[in-house]
């Protein structure tokens, strides 16, 4: 059997053929010289890596080394990886001797099926389609042939604002994972590597998440037990003071390959049939995981690089420096404040803040997407380039112009206030678009349904917005207010 070279993002055992498979895991520190990445990111992958190597102790072999290549040569025996998760990553382990390329693990729809799905469909490949078909496929909540509960999609039971004068769930937040020795000597490490001039951005801090299998199980079993059951009601809310909310934060411990995302649907399943969980939020969950999850990482191989959909994307401008420095005490409207803070202080803020905040603020201002897509990638725990470019490129900015979302995901005030509790202590009004209380996201909003006008056209989820749009007799002066804010913090 040959040796497993092992990537970060691969830790779990479904990476290996047998429990007693060789391995290899390469530390490479040109990983972290060549982007400027999260602390708190550089630590989860180091501490994780360092963890596995402690678990498989002499099965593996542990380099630390400058570069991937340089390990290989110093190992100097044949090895196997299986497929990579990046672009830049396949292009190196093809490149290099002795390395045989095996299939892609740790996603629950295979490649071969992807595609034989998205070539029968020679058009838009949705998500919808995509959901119900992994669904039949693999036997998830199906009764016989019709999805549980009669409905693929239970979405209308979800949606729901936060509850009101609450500023938390009720709900105990995902344990802390307890910190250790290694920990202590992956910190050292990287403040060694700081003095040494490697930069970091965003603020160190006790590790958050899970880095080994046995913490990426306990927190499974908490989400499941404690969170899954209001999971759904509230996933698309957001409450300045309870960051996690009902959300599981497993999606780190996915993205290392602790756990693979079928374990977790099938717990969920078990939870709903057992009475523990309702089905809305069991349907969510498990369609973020099989349905998102995977569909992200099929259309990042099975598009090329590069390749944008039909049309011409909008001219962009480059991410202004407050947002890039994660500089949160620039920014006075509060939604954006709080959510940069998060992004700062924890590499990570659950998926409505991403979306409705941080990507609708971007899209608003006509933010290049690949420099997007490169932020997320660097400054959250869980950000990789598979996820992002579906999820950054294709949903929140829309850059690949329609073909995986049928609109723009760009909203107004009155939607953020619906949908948190940020409005009421800030000094903006998100009914107002034009003066110096304008909400930057209302007037944004109308600034950017203007600008992408003629892009619109025809899109039938967005016409009585474009209509709407014709209505605001001072539209002229909210063009030119949000043409004169530009790229200053709001
Ligand atoms: Fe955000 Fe506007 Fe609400 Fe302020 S008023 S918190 S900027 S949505």
């Amino acid at each position: 059997m040959l040796r497993r070279w092992l990537f970060a993002d691969q830790l779990g055992p479904h990476f290996l053929d047998d429990p007693r498979q060789p391995v290899l895991l390469v530390e490479s520190k040109a990983v972290f010289r060549r982007r400027v990445f999260h602390r708190q990111k550089a630590h989860l992958i180091l501490s994780a890596l360092r963890h596995r190597a402690a678990e498989l102790g002499e099965q593996a072999v542990h380099v630390r080394s400058e570069a991937y290549a340089d390990a290989l040569r110093q190992l100097d025996e044949p090895v196997d990886v299986c497929h990579p998760t990046s672009r830049r990553a396949r292009q190196l382990v093809t490149s290099l001797d002795q390395v045989t390329v095996r299939g892609a693990r740790g996603f629950v729809t295979s490649s071969a099926d992807f595609a034989a799905w998205a070539d029968d469909r020679r058009g838009a490949l949705r998500l919808d389609d995509f959901y119900r078909d992994a669904r039949q496929r693999h036997g998830v909540l199906m009764d016989g042939a019709e999805p549980a509960g009669g409905r693929w999609n239970l979405d209308a039971d979800n949606h729901q604002p936060p509850p009101e004068h609450e500023a938390r769930l009720d709900v105990p937040p995902p344990p802390a994972p307890v910190e250790d020795e290694i920990d202590a000597g992956v910190r050292a490490d990287l403040d060694r590597w700081a003095a040494e001039g490697i930069r970091f951005v965003g603020r160190d801090g006790p590790r958050l998440f899970p880095a080994t299998r046995v913490e990426a199980l306990a927190r499974l079993r908490h989400f499941v037990r404690y969170r899954l059951p209001i999971s759904g009601p509230y996933a698309d809310a957001m409450l300045a003071a309870d960051p996690f909310m009902a959300h599981s934060a497993l999606s780190p411990a996915f993205n290392l390959g602790l756990l693979h995302p079928i374990e977790a649907v099938r717990r969920a399943e078990r939870a709903y049939r057992d009475g523990a969980a309702p089905l809305g939020s069991t349907e969510w969950f498990i369609r973020q995981l099989m349905g998102w999850r995977d569909y992200g990482w099929h259309l990042y191989w099975y598009f090329d690089a590069g390749d944008r959909g039909n049309g011409r994307p909008a001219p962009r401008r480059s991410l202004p420096e407050w947002f890039t420095g994660l500089d949160a005490g620039a920014v006075g409207a509060r939604c954006l404040a709080d959510v940069l803070a998060g992004v700062r202080d924890r590499g990570w803020v659950h998926h409505i803040p991403r979306l409705m905040v941080l990507g609708n603020y971007g899209l608003q201002r006509g933010w290049h997407s690949s420099e997007l897509v490169d932020w997320f990638h660097r400054c959250f725990v869980d950000g990789y380039e598979w996820a992002l470019t579906a999820n950054v490129a294709g949903m929140s900015q829309y850059a690949d112009l329609g073909r995986m979302t049928t609109r723009p995901y760009a909203a107004d005030g009155p939607y953020l206030h619906r949908m948190s509790d940020y409005c009421g202590g800030c000094r903006y009004d998100p009914d107002r678009r034009l003066g110096p209380d304008a909400c930057p996201f209302t007037a944004g909003y109308w600034a950017f349904l203007d600008r992408a006008r003629e892009r619109l056209h025809g899109n039938a989820r967005m016409s009585r917005a474009v209509q709407q749009l014709d209505r605001l007799d001072d539209l002229p002066e909210v063009v030119s207010q949000e043409r004169e804010r530009g790229s200053l913090a709001p």
